[in-house]
């Protein structure tokens, strides 16, 4: 052991390590970052501190920081994943403290807000739409981006906020405007779902029996923010609209959870719609009842302008 020792004594006393390790040292000591941190220390900081803490500053030096070198996450080459070192002083030495660099702070954000925002049938795609997207030149655009801004902001304020009901022809951006409000509400932590109606109807048709069933209408009813896109290009039976439809507004009437729809139809063309049953048969009272729901928790808006789908 004794002769390990001495051989180490030696050998780092020897003229080429000593030279390697000023080397090293000073290549260490010249990194513009380090420069930076040692001379705003440099009250606290001499030399025997810094060969003591000369490990972690290799360290440091080795890393990228503010992903300077790095074009994306899966590219960073830090010894922890999308984490960049900072110099500290701990216990009069120099250590490192490991913090979330800006793109996985970035990455968590964006995680975060997607996993706010639930799709039922609704391509996750329409979840790119900003509302600065929208151009305010097309008709009612105006109206309707500065309702929703007006939603956004009182928002767990007012507990009686009414949604929209945004009408117009097939193509004109209805559900790209749904698209926006969810990233909107996310973006303040508000959880939503965006839920197309005439396939959320197909399903429950062909398995009424099925657990998850049930529990996709209880998901719709609690959200805290729901959007019903295309109502009205379903078939609605009528106990899809009586004990499902109607059920599920009833409950969001009651406990003042705000709901946004969408539709291809007005007010009256959607009633008239509601009124006939698959049967055929004529139940107008009913259809009544679902449109004074839909009256009470929307304000309707009409979108003009050209079809945007390229078909
Ligand atoms: P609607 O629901 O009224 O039928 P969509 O919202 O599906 O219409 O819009 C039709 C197409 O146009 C979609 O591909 C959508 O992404 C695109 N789109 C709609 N509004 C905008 C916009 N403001 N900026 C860019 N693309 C848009
Ligand atoms: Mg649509």
């Amino acid at each position: 052991m004794e002769s390990l020792q001495n051989h180490l004594k030696q050998f780092m006393n020897s003229k080429g390590f000593r030279e390697t390790y000023l080397n090293l040292k000073q290549q260490i000591k010249s990194d513009k970052d380090v420069r930076l941190f040692l001379e705003k220390h440099k009250d606290q900081i001499d030399e025997n501190m810094i060969d003591r803490s000369l490990g972690k500053l290799y360290e440091f030096v080795t890393q990228s920081k503010f992903c300077r070198e790095c074009r994306n996450l899966d590219e960073c080459k830090n010894i922890l994943k999308g984490y960049h070192p900072t110099l500290i002083i701990e216990r009069k030495t120099i250590d490192l403290k490991y913090d979330k660099c800006p793109r996985k702070e970035a990455y968590d954000a964006r995680k975060k807000q997607e996993s706010l925002i639930k799709c039922m049938y609704v391509p996750k795609e329409i979840l790119n739409a900003h509302l600065e997207d929208i151009d305010l030149n097309e008709p009612n655009r105006l109206k309707a981006v500065s309702l929703v801004q007006d939603f956004v902001e009182q928002y767990g304020q007012n507990d009686r906020l009414k949604g929209l009901y945004l009408y117009g022809s097939f193509g004109v951006g209805k559900t790209f405007i749904l698209g926006a409000i969810a990233n909107e509400l996310a973006e303040k932590g508000v959880p939503s779902m965006l839920v197309y109606v005439p396939e959320f109807v197909r399903e429950l048709k062909s398995a009424l029996q099925d657990h998850s069933l049930n529990e996709k209408i209880d998901a719709v009813k609690k959200i805290p923010v729901l959007m019903l896109d295309d109502i009205g290009a379903e078939s609605m039976s009528s106990w899809m609209r009586d004990d499902i439809l109607g059920s599920i507004l009833q409950f969001r009437m009651l406990e003042n959870l705000p709901t946004f729809f969408t539709s291809n139809f007005n007010f009256s063309e959607l009633e008239h719609h509601l009124t006939y049953s698959q049967k055929g048969e004529i139940e107008q009272l009913k259809a009544k009842r679902i449109m004074e729901r839909i009256r009470f928790l929307a304000i309707p808006v009409e979108l003009k302008g050209k079809n945007r789908r390229q078909e």
